[in-house]
């Protein structure tokens, strides 16, 4: 007999490297970029709705706070594309619960969108491969087909494109939370006015980057961690700065403000070292709370069938 519903479990995500080629006629910019999902994660669950009621979503968890319960939340857009493109019934319960943080520079809306294309396509056995799946996705946003794929990849184009990475190792995370996001759009537009009149080379993958990364070298990897937008992110948002001085203070291998921000990730040696820069950072008062993750995580997977 068919289930009822599914619950699939989707991971957030930082940024080791974020490069930012020139901003193209189109009104994008062609990224470089390495990720690695983390082990902070949303849990996205569909079951068939009431019929005629379309696609409703709820929301709940710690993060749940500022995300919309309408079409502009990318579940629902992801649902809708998906009932378009294979045809499966339209009336569909979601129901999210967050633990990622929201505009965080986390991928926290793309992750939800991601958990919907996998669980969609589990609960009606659509079979779709991995490269279908990723296709839509990235109908979505940039960061989705990541979402779907985890581990450690490189996007490239805008950041869409994912070839895995080789990676050994597990990181540590301590992450640096801001109680008021930043929007994606804005560090774009900052990043660009920072730049005028200088010439941007085209995005390029790090080789130092990846060399710790093939290595497991966990010291290596902080010191290269790279971000073109953290200046952007910085400018808006000054305050971030102290937490990034904070964190280099207290020891953190590497620094980094992830993706658009502004969540600002440190890489520490171990779980012991994570305990001290929270407490380190928790007493310095620049930070509203903190979170710790361990990276690599998986990607979109069923968890439940019920
Ligand atoms: P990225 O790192 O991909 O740029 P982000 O982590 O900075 O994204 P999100 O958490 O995805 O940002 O949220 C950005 C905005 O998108 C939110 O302010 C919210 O209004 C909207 N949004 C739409 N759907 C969701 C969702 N499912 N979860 C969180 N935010 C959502």
């Amino acid at each position: 007999m068919k289930s009822h519903g599914v619950v699939t479990r989707v991971p957030g995500k930082v940024n080791l490297q974020l490069s930012v080629g020139p901003l193209g006629s189109d009104g994008f910019h062609e990224v470089t970029t390495v990720f690695q999902a983390i082990s902070l994660f949303d849990d996205v669950t569909i079951s068939e709705g009431v019929s005629k009621a379309g696609v409703t979503i709820s929301v709940t968890g710690q993060t749940a706070h500022g995300v919309p319960a309408d079409a502009s939340n990318l579940a629902i857009r992801a649902a809708n594309l998906m009932i378009k493109e294979y045809e499966i019934p339209a009336d569909l319960e979601i129901k999210l619960k967050k633990e990622i943080p929201v505009a965080g520079g986390m991928a926290g809306g793309s992750a939800d969108a991601a958990g919907v294309i996998v669980g969609l396509d589990s609960f009606y056995e659509l079979g779709l491969s991995r490269d279908e799946m990723e296709k839509i996705a990235s109908q979505i946003g940039s960061d989705v087909p990541f979402s779907i794929s985890g581990g450690v990849a490189i996007g490239t184009g805008r950041g869409d494109q994912i070839t895995p990475a080789l990676a050994k190792g597990s990181y540590t995370w301590v992450l640096a939370l801001s109680n008021q996001g930043l929007s994606t759009p804005a560090v774009y537009q900052e990043c660009d006015r920072l730049r005028e009149g200088l010439s941007i080379a085209s995005p390029q993958v790090s080789e130092v980057l990846m060399q710790a990364l093939r290595a497991g070298d966990a010291k290596a990897l902080g010191k290269a961690l790279s971000n073109d937008l953290q200046a952007a992110a910085c400018s808006l948002r000054p305050a971030l700065r102290l937490v990034l001085d904070v964190g280099i203070d207290y020891g953190a291998l590497g620094g980094i403000v992830s993706g658009s921000g502004p969540t600002v990730a440190f890489l520490v040696s171990d779980e012991e070292h994570a305990m001290d820069l929270t407490v380190a950072l928790s007493a310095s008062g620049v930070v509203s709370s903190i979170a710790r993750a361990v990276g690599p995580a998986h990607g979109a997977r069923i968890i439940e069938s019920f």
